[in-house]
């Protein structure tokens, strides 16, 4: 299988030369020339598998340079029920991603697929941990080393370093605006203890953090001899070890082929949702894909009316369902692509305009960039959108209707869920952290503190370890090299 770039002018490569990268060099995202088909009967097959063959079975058709012996181990040393723990009361953590059917005293159903079982306690650990696997796997392969320089403002970061802890050839430098992020998620981070794991806060806001990531990069010599790489949404192995839940799930809540299944998608840089596309286009029979936003709502207007349209820092909000909070999705050029009919000059064109903070417009009115937004439809795409009330409600009412806790994030989704549940077709909604994670919300909705994982219960006086440093780029660059010796 050979991967070639949105903006089409990047040469084609294998899955593994793509692995350890993020953008194309002509600044495109990666997709496969075709997207390879799932058939009824491999479906079947797959109906009985555990989470970790299947994702083999998945990944094999993806990962084509990967022998197959070795693609099964590191799938099954990443889905174990060891890992995705933190399941609630009564869920099997073998299943991985274990769906929770709740059904109110009128008989409305409403399903969960538990996405945020993982160490981080949210869904980025699905696709994270298979990185961290991956990499060690791929580095070892070519005698290398990785150092991966980001920023994070707290789910993104926890995951990579939760993923990375202790993996041989891998360093992690992660930067933090110093005593900005909770208490639970600072002490997710500051307590990790791994000689590899390099905790950086920094004394600023999250901005000031990027700006030093981008400083850093933009030293090419500097970025080349330290070996520094990133594991942001745009990778494509991260897209595509979440396709595997989208089977997972619509196995799960059929028991037949010739059924159908929806997904509501609490989202943000659309790389979970652009995954169950992806697993729609090789075949699964999902009806809708509802993309769930909140106040920020980029990709709500889009859906709505065909104008993408980037926003301005200023019109950027901090809510309290944060790791939606997005000015632009930087995985929606996937989609976008397919919609052109995989026109990558069109594609080049609109995205070039996305890049200096435009947008398009797709509607087909007279001076639009195009009229594609009348065949969404046919890509099973929809959208809604959830605003801090709606989310305090929604968490209250779930918890009073069926006596189970929901975070922010995922109230998100059951909001805009309820607005597109057609009869006959299970509406699974996919729950994205769980809500310990976000327990001032909690708080706010329910009165009391959300409930904590086993483990979890006393993690802010674990000893911390990290650094806190400046906004000085040169002395940032000093503390790498220290550490990579490089
Ligand atoms: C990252 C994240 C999202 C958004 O996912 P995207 O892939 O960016 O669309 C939603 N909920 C939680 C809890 C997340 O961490």
């Amino acid at each position: 299988m050979q991967y070639v770039s949105t903006r089409g002018q990047s040469p084609a490569q294998s899955f593994s030369q793509i692995l350890l990268g993020g953008l194309a060099p002509d600044g495109g995202l990666y997709l496969p020339v075709e997207y390879p088909k799932i058939s009824g009967a491999e479906l079947d097959v797959w109906r009985k598998l555990s989470y970790a063959d299947l994702a083999f079975e998945v990944l094999k058709k993806f990962a084509t340079d990967i022998p197959e012996a070795d693609l099964r181990e590191l799938t099954r040393k990443t889905y174990t029920a060891d890992v995705y723990r933190n399941v609630r009361q009564g869920e099997d953590a073998a299943q991985i991603t274990p769906l929770c059917t709740l059904e109110d005293k009128d008989g409305r159903k409403l399903v969960l697929q538990a996405l945020s079982n993982g160490p981080t306690l949210a869904f980025k650990d699905m696709a994270m941990q298979l990185l961290g696997n991956l990499f060690e796997y791929a580095l070892a392969k070519q005698n290398a080393e990785l150092n991966i320089f980001g920023a994070t403002s707290g789910d993104t970061g926890s995951a990579a370093e939760y993923a990375m802890r202790g993996k041989k050839g891998i360093r992690v430098f992660m930067l933090s605006p110093h005593k900005k992020m909770s208490a639970f998620q600072t002490a997710q981070m500051f307590s990790l203890q791994d000689p590899n794991i390099f905790n950086i806060a920094v004394e600023g806001v999250f901005d000031d953090c990027q700006d030093m990531v981008k400083a850093v990069s933009n030293d090419l010599e500097f970025k080349a001899r330290q070996k520094i790489g990133t594991v942001n949404s745009i990778n494509w192995a991260r897209v595509v070890a979440q396709v595997v839940y989208y089977v997972r799930g619509y196995l799960s809540a059929t028991a037949s082929n010739d059924q159908k299944v929806s997904f509501t998608v609490p989202s943000g840089n659309f790389g979970n949702i652009c995954a169950g596309h992806i697993a729609r286009m090789m075949g699964i029979p999902i009806d809708t894909l509802v993309a769930a936003t909140n106040e920020n709502d980029v990709l709500d207007e889009f859906f709505r009316t065909g104008v993408y349209r980037v926003r301005k820092a200023s019109e950027t909000y901090h809510t309290t369902s944060p790791s939606m909070d997005i000015s632009k999705a930087s995985n929606f050029e996937r989609f976008v692509y397919d919609l052109l009919g995989r026109d990558a000059e069109r594609v080049r064109a609109l995205f070039k305009r996305v890049d200096s903070h435009g947008g398009f417009d797709l509607s087909g009115k007279p001076g639009s960039d195009g009229d594609e937004f009348a065949k969404v439809g046919a890509y099973g795409f929809v959208s809604g959108k959830s605003v801090h009330a709606d989310r305090v409600a929604t968490i209250r009412d779930v918890h009073a209707q069926y006596g189970v806790t929901v975070d922010t994030h995922t109230a998100d989704g059951i909001k805009v869920a309820r607005d597109y549940a057609k009869p006959g077709i299970p509406m699974i909604v996919l729950e994205t952290a769980l809500p310990a994670k976000f327990n001032e919300t909690i708080r706010e909705a329910l009165g009391r503190d959300a409930e904590r994982p086993a483990g979890f219960e006393n993690i802010e006086s674990l000893p911390q370890r990290y650094e806190v440093m400046g906004t000085d780029v040169e002395k940032m660059k000093a503390f790498i090299a220290r550490h990579t010796g490089l």
